[in-house]
Order: C-alpha cells, then structure tokens, then sequence
C-alpha cells in the first residue's frame, strides 16, 4: 500500500507517493492559486490523482492522504484553523477531500510534518524523540516525543521560534519582543551581518556583497570568516551564540533523543557552524554531569521532509 503526503506551501502545492517502507518514490507538484475552498479542494486531490496515474499505481493501492499546511491545523476535526500566505480560516478540508476520494485523510502543521520526516531516519536507530529546528526566514520547529508529534492543546505546540531569548529585544511578528526566530534565523543572521558591516567598512563582506546590503545573504558572514574577516568571524560567532542558547533551551526542557538542524543555513560547513555550536551547546547545557546527551544533527530529507512527514501522520 502506498499513502500520499501533500506538503501545501505559501506559493506551491507538493505531493509525494510514500511506500509502506516509508520511502518517498515520486512526487508531483503544481503552483497554489487560492481561488475558493472547493477549487482547493480539487487541485489537491487532482494532484494526487495525477500523481498515482503518472506512476502506473491503482487507486486502490492509496490507503490514506497526509496533508501538511504552514499553519494551525485541528487534527481531530479534520479542518484547518488558519494559515500564513493563504487565507484559509477553518476550513473542513479532510472532508472536502474525502468526497472525491474515500481514504482516510490526516492533517498536521508543516512544521511538525517535516519533524516527523526526519525522525523516520532516527527512529530506525532506536531513537525515540526528535526536535527539528529550521532555520528559514523564520526558525520552525517540530517536536516528536516518543513517536507522537506534540501538537498542544489547539494545534498551536512546538512553536520554539518564539521562545524570547533576549527581553525587551527585536520586535517579532508574534507580538513580543526577542524572540529566538528574531536572531538566529537566516533573516536574524543577515541583520546581523548587515549591522557589523555598518560598522566595518573595511570588511571583505562588502566585497562578497558586491558593496551593497541588498546583496548580503546568509552565507556572507560566513564566506567572510572563511576568508579570514574578523568582523565575518564575530558575526558567525554571535550568530551560533544566539543558536546556540535557543537550543540549549529546548534541550534542557525536553532532553530529546537528537535535534536536528535544516534550512538553508544548515548547508554551511561542519566546521564553520554545527562544531562550534555542539561545543557551544555543551558549555551551556544543564545536563554536564550526564554522560548521555542529545545528538545534534544535520536534517537529512531538505524540501522533502515536509512530503514524507505528512505521508507519515497516520503513525503519530
Ligand atoms: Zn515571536
């Protein structure tokens, strides 16, 4: 039996055919163009027809739909509270789709999708609790505890980017102020290597951002340090400082199995930023008489996870 995992993103529509190994062996997608529920409705579900058709698979051969959406999600009622970038509010998908296709059909947040990805991998090692924290324009994280994803009372749980870290700090899109997702997302990271440039105009940061800070990405800072750059250096340095203390939070309060770090920030090298931020962690952290500590890893699925996640929400 195959399941289906549809990852609804702010601008496309993904969907995946997932094996009962758990392995993702094709995947369609096509743009999101929100119009009405009802023409939502039959894009996803013609996407995932178009998905089994393409690849030679009976319908019968699908036993459930897991759909993942970047936003507030009621699982038990099948419906989606809210989401960003699309204007969503409560919507009974689960039943809009199975009037078109009578599967059983799961919903969870993109975040907590993407986790329980990640977490297929681990498990397979014995682990038993995954936090994957991505490092986007803002920080997502999804939490996996005991092969359960931790959806909170309202399907509002794991929203670590939102832990403040500095009071009084950046003001941050929630409402609050110094947040975690304010300083160590890559947005964070380019304010921060635009600020230090600012201040060094002698800096070889501008000449990787072509003298202009429209141009600074979140490899600048880093691309710097490699090159030597001491104002490159102290902005890596805070930057996995800030990381480094959000981490050391989530691992203190839930001591998982593994964290793991995804997002295009995580593609830097080894050791320009997961070394320094394992040691980092390591000095910070509660647990120093233990001797069993959270592995800190590399997400291993990229834009996939999100697919294979929602594939695997019948399980969590
Ligand atoms: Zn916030």
């Amino acid at each position: 039996m195959y399941t289906i995992g549809i990852d609804v993103g702010g601008t496309n529509l993904k969907a995946g055919l997932v094996d009962g190994a758990g392995t993702l062996t094709a995947a369609e997608k096509m743009p999101l163009k929100w119009v009405s529920p009802e023409k939502f409705a039959e894009d996803l579900t013609g996407l995932a027809l178009a998905l089994v058709e393409k690849n030679g698979i009976e319908r019968a051969q699908v036993g459930a739909i897991g759909m993942g959406f970047p936003g507030q999600v009621d699982a038990k009622r099948g419906s989606v509270v809210r989401t960003v970038n699309i204007p969503i509010r409560d919507l009974p998908i689960a039943g809009l789709i199975q009037e078109k296709w009578d599967v059983p059909v799961y919903l969870g947040n993109d975040a907590d999708c993407a986790a329980l990805g990640e977490y297929q991998n681990f498990a397979a090692q014995g682990m038993e609790s995954l936090v994957l924290v991505t490092l986007g324009t803002g920080i997502g994280t999804g939490l996996i505890l005991n092969g359960k994803i931790i959806r909170g009372v309202n399907g509002c749980g794991g929203e670590g980017g939102h832990m403040v870290i500095v009071k009084d700090g950046v003001p941050c899109t929630c409402g609050r102020r110094g947040c975690w997702e304010r300083y160590a997302s890559a947005s964070g990271l380019i304010r921060m290597t635009r600020e230090m440039m600012a201040e060094h105009r002698d800096s070889v940061m501008w000449t990787i951002a072509s003298g202009d800070l429209e141009q600074v990405g979140g490899r600048t800072a880093f691309e710097a340090a490699k090159r030597g750059d001491e104002a490159g250096k102290q902005v890596v340095e805070l930057y996995i400082g800030y990381l480094a203390e959000g981490l050391t939070n989530l691992i203190n309060l839930l001591q998982p199995d593994v964290v793991c770090i995804g997002g295009g920030v995580s593609n830097e090298d080894d050791a320009y930023l997961l070394r320094p931020l394992r040691e980092r962690v390591a000095r910070l952290r509660f647990d120093q008489m233990s001797d069993c500590h959270t592995l800190i890893a590399k997400a291993r699925l990229g834009n996939d996870a999100g697919m294979i996640g929602a594939a695997l929400l019948s399980e969590a």
